[in-house]
């Protein structure tokens, strides 16, 4: 009925003039700007714009940093008629992961593993005390209770970046985690990550580039074979999910439709040790077979180097490639290892079991950039959606729970009981290996009795768990739609 009440609002709009409520409601916001204009002549410190510290009685504030799977779960749960809710992160929008590496071959458009905060957490662009802001934090003072942050502005020649300060009561740092390199030359040039949507842009656009090429009067042979070579760095499951996303649109969508092209496009995965080491080996073997019987070529070896048109493996081989795409795993940020707090091992920021960040006071932190510090005696856990998501939650419950006991100000929750601590059940894992198939494994570890299966019924358990985790029923909904239109007419290789 969104139909219904979208065309009443447009009516009710373009009929009623501006009301004593919403001017106040803008003035009310703009008062909590503060400017960042220094007086002239002034030798005090530069103060920047931003949003000072909440009044007692002003909602408290919590501040998110990141829209992950972290930062978005626990924003959709945090109560907004208890906080004020301010989120920073460099994108407005969550990323649904999972289904990125469908999105590079065209199985998925991109707006369909995309969802908006604002629809996520629709306080942060109705409520006057809560915000969205397009920008990176760039420091935390947990001294003072503020976090640094600076705008994103890439893209635009006619704004030039600023800086803004943010006063917070509760701060929840989800900032994610950033791709390894081992400091491999070349990688950060020459390859593509697969991390954001925008990789996944980036990746679709070359494929489908040297696929042209390709094709075009004066080219060599060689120049050809390296063009059409796609090289996967990295057999975890995001590498290996790609590797059958290319490979099942290079047999069902470029075999049949480019058949100057056919027998020259290829796909190597190399891996320094085992594919998909998280999964037992009876499903390993499973998808080696898989892999290679749909044109996969397995490469166990160690890039040394990376250069423009080949990388350069220890053992001296130069693979040459058109098409370089990077997935080694994940590790701390920059901007995480820069903070002064405390750490877990691995340089992640340390949690302790209700997810606080020890010896400071007001800060939380959640999903890939956290992890639990040694005195706990727990193990750090994997940067994997579902630790994040189910860390969100809790988060949003417990501070819920604070905020109703009027802990919600900053340095006002000491006498509050915080309840049970976070507990972490392993749901089990899911890959694609392409070609209608997959690996579903739903025991706790390896070792563990349960159920671990391979193969088409897999491949619908996996499509079918990832349609209903799908964010929202306009997403879930894209996402069929997609589904079905691959099925029926094939990927779109068109080159927008
Ligand atoms: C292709 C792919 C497939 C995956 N498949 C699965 C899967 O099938 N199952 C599974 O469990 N996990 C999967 N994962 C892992 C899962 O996506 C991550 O574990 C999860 O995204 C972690 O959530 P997060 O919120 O901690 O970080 P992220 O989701 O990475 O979010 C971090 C956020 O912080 C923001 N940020 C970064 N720097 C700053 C800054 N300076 N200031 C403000 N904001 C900042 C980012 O823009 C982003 O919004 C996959 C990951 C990838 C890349």
């Amino acid at each position: 009925m969104s139909w219904l009440r979208n065309l009443s609002k447009c009516y009710f709009s373009a009929t009623k003039q501006p009301t004593k409520t919403h001017l106040f409601q803008s003035s009310t916001l703009l008062s909590r700007f503060s400017t960042s204009t220094p007086e002239t002549g002034s030798t005090g410190p530069v103060r920047y714009a931003g949003l000072g510290p909440t009044k007692p009685h002003e909602k408290p504030r919590v501040v998110v940093l990141g829209t992950g799977w972290a930062g978005c779960r626990f924003m959709k749960g945090l109560d907004s008629k208890i906080y004020d809710i301010v989120c920073v992160s460099p994108r407005n929008h969550m990323v649904f992961t999972p289904l990125l590496a469908s999105t590079c071959v065209g199985t998925l458009e991109f707006r369909s593993v995309a969802e908006p905060v604002a629809r996520i957490q629709p306080a942060i662009s109705n409520e006057p005390g809560s915000f969205f802001f397009l920008a990176n934090c760039t420091s935390i003072n947990a001294h003072k209770h503020e976090v640094q942050c600076e705008t994103v502005t890439e893209g635009t020649q006619t704004i030039d970046p600023w800086k803004f300060t943010i006063s917070y009561d509760k701060l929840v740092i989800a900032l994610g985690a950033q791709p390894t390199t081992f400091g491999i030359h070349g990688v950060h040039e020459h390859a593509i990550f697969l991390r954001e949507v925008y990789h996944a842009q980036e990746i679709r656009r070359k494929l489908l580039l040297n696929l042209m090429m390709s094709d075009v009067p004066g080219i060599t042979e060689e120049e050809k074979k390296r063009l059409l070579h796609c090289v996967v760095v990295g057999g975890g499951p995001t590498g290996v999910e790609f590797s059958g996303e290319l490979s099942d649109f290079i047999m069902r969508d470029v075999r049949q439709r480019y058949a100057h092209v056919k027998d020259y496009i290829h796909v190597t995965l190399i891996e320094a040790n085992e594919i998909l080491s998280s999964f037992d080996d009876r499903l390993r073997h499973y998808a080696t077979n898989q892999l290679t019987k749909s044109g996969v070529r397995l490469v166990r070896g160690t890039v040394k180097d990376v250069e423009e048109k080949k990388i350069i493996l220890n053992d001296g081989t130069e693979v040459p490639y058109g098409l370089l795409v990077w997935s080694t795993g994940v590790g701390p940020s920059p901007i995480v290892r820069a903070m002064d707090l405390p750490k877990s091992p691995g340089g992640r920021i340390g949690i302790d079991e209700w997810l606080r960040v020890p010896s400071v006071q007001d800060i939380f932190s959640i999903g890939d950039c956290s992890g639990f510090v040694e005195s706990t005696g727990k193990p750090t856990l994997p940067a994997l959606a579902q630790v994040a998501e189910r860390q969100g939650k809790y988060l949003a419950g417990l501070l819920n729970k604070i905020g109703k006991a009027n802990g919600g100000h900053a340095n006002s929750m000491k006498d509050i009981d915080l309840g049970d601590q976070f507990v972490y059940k392993h749901l089990g894992s899911m890959a694609t290996v392409g070609s209608y198939k997959a690996l579903v494994d739903l025991r706790q570890n390896k070792e563990a009795k349960g159920l671990s299966l391979a193969g088409f019924i897999s491949w619908f358990v996996w499509r079918s768990a990832y349609l209903t985790r799908v964010i929202s029923w306009r997403n879930r909904f894209y996402v069929a739609i997609n589904w079905a239109t691959t099925f029926v007419f094939g990927r779109d290789i068109s080159r927008i």
